[in-house]
C-alpha cells in the first residue's frame, strides 16, 4: 500500500473515533491532510471552530497566517502534511486535557510512524509537549532538536509558536516568522 493509501485507511478509522469526550461535543472529526510524501509534517493542537466546520485542519485566521508563511518559503500546504494532536474540537477552543491528548496519541502516532518525515515541525506549546515533555518553548523555538521517541527511533524536531497565539502579539509573530524562515535550512542540514 502507498503511503497515501495507508493514510486513508486511517483516516477513515479515525472518522469512526469515539475514544474521548470530545466526540460528543464536536462537528466532525478533523483527521489532517496534506501529501503523504512530504518531508516535513507540521502538528498543531486541534481543529478549531473554522475547521470544526470544514473537516480540515488550519482553515481559520491561523491556518492563513500559515499558508502566507509558507508562501514565504516557497512552498504551500499541498507539498506538506497538517495534523493535530487532538482531531476533535475541544468546546470552545479550550485547551485539550491531558487524557484527551492521550486517546487520540494512537492516531497521530501513526500518522507519523506512515509519513516518517524528516522533519517534524511542532507548532505550539501542547504539540510540543506530546513529543518533547518538560520543555520551554520560549528556551527551545527556532532550534532544530533531535530525539529518540519510543517506538519511532530518532526524530527530528522543530518548535514554533503556535500561529494562532502569534497572530496578534507583535513580538511572538516576528519571533515566528523569523523561525518559520529557517525551516529550508535547518531541512537541508538534516543527514
Ligand atoms: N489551531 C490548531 O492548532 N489546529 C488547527 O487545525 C487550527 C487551529
Amino acid at each position: 500500500m502507498t503511503k497515501k493509501e495507508q493514510l486513508e485507511q486511517l483516516n477513515k478509522k479515525m472518522l469512526a473515533c469515539s475514544k474521548c469526550v470530545l466526540r460528543k461535543t464536536c462537528r466532525i472529526v478533523v483527521p489532517g491532510e496534506g501529501n503523504a510524501n512530504t518531508k516535513i509534517m507540521f502538528i498543531g493542537e486541534g481543529p478549531g471552530k473554522k475547521e470544526d466546520e470544514l473537516g480540515r485542519p488550519f482553515v481559520g485566521s491561523a491556518g492563513k497566517f500559515l499558508d502566507e508563511m509558507l508562501g514565504a518559503i516557497k512552498t504551500k500546504r499541498e507539498n506538506i502534511y497538517i495534523a493535530n494532536v487532538v482531531k476533535c474540537r475541544p468546546p470552545e477552543n479550550r485547551d485539550p486535557l491531558p487524557e484527551e491528548a492521550i486517546a487520540c496519541w494512537l492516531w497521530l502516532e501513526q500518522q507519523v510512524k506512515i509519513i516518517n518525515p524528516k522533519l517534524i515541525v511542532l507548532l505550539g506549546r501542547h504539540s510540543m509537549e506530546r513529543f518533547l515533555p518538560g520543555q520551554k518553548i520560549s528556551q527551545i523555538h527556532g532550534k532544530a532538536l533531535r530525539k529518540d521517541v519510543s517506538g519511532f527511533g530518532p526524530l527530528v524536531f522543530y518548535v514554533l509558536y503556535h500561529p494562532a497565539a502569534a497572530l496578534y502579539n507583535g513580538s511572538m509573530r516576528g519571533t515566528l516568522i523569523e523561525d518559520f524562515k529557517k525551516i529550508p535550512k535547518v531541512l537541508k542540514a538534516i543527514k
